[in-house]
């Protein structure tokens, strides 16, 4: 593989590297990060083994899974037993598609057709009393807590608003309102701003620092709701009704 076509492999994989045939510092971290995830020397360098891994991984990406049924949404097998108290809701600030970076950090990503992808640590780990590997999508704040995201926002900025190129999708939005009904149903969750929140509250309702998180503040097929109070009561509205139709 020449750069260029490294830098493509990383950006397929969920790294945010600009394709440029220049490998710089933030191409290097990259490729330190996949190497520490597939056990090889972590140089920064791409040999022959980092190579090769890079290629097994292009060709394990999976297909887009198909957009369930209508009704409980969320596979019961996702959903092992556990003390959940919360669910954060975010975005990944990827693609529409979910990557190796994104299934490691979030128990279950909605894509942007709206297919579900399950992440790589169960609810369970983040249990109160949990065993495992934990997901880390909170900081300071991930025992009790699920992490769901959309996949989308890449290159968003906050202010003035742009969406970027993998704007939030309102199927998206519809798949969340469900997934997080099915979450709460099958936690005994209730529906509060404690509860049940987008990472944009975290700090103003649980009172736990975040840095400059705004998933959501803004929502790209809705442009009228602002704020992230606005966006989770949307939410938290849209939660309610699913669960008590
Ligand atoms: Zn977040």
């Amino acid at each position: 593989m020449i750069p260029n076509e490294v830098q493509a492999a990383l950006v397929a994989l969920g790294y945010s590297v600009a394709v440029d045939g220049n490998i710089g510092p933030k191409t290097r971290e990259a490729i330190k990060d996949f190497q520490k995830r597939h056990d090889l020397k972590v140089d920064g360098h791409a040999g022959p083994l980092t190579i090769a891994r890079l290629h097994e991984a292009l060709a394990a990406a999976k297909p887009a899974p198909a957009i369930p049924e209508p009704g409980d949404i969320v596979p019961a097998q996702w959903m092992p037993a556990g003390r959940l108290e919360r669910v954060i809701c975010h975005w990944t600030a990827g693609q529409h598609r979910a990557s190796d970076l994104d299934r490691s950090h979030y128990h279950i990503l909605i894509e942007g057709q709206g297919g579900l992808v399950r992440g790589d640590s169960p609810i369970s780990a983040n249990g109160i009393g949990g065993t495992g590997k934990r997901a880390s999508h909170t900081l300071n704040c991930n025992t009790g807590s699920i992490g769901v995201s959309l996949c989308c926002m890449a290159g968003a900025k906050e202010q003035p608003f742009d969406p970027g190129k993998a704007p939030m999708t309102a199927v998206q939005w519809e798949r969340l309102v469900r997934v997080v009904a099915d979450l709460c149903r099958r936690y005994g969750i209730p529906v509060t701003p404690r509860t049940v929140l987008s990472h944009a509250e975290v700090q103003a309702n649980l009172g736990i620092k975040q840095r400059g998180k705004w998933d959501f503040t803004r929502l790209a097929f809705a442009p009228s709701v602002k704020g992230a109070k606005a966006c989770g009561d949307l939410l938290r509205a849209g939660v309610s009704a699913s669960l008590a139709a």
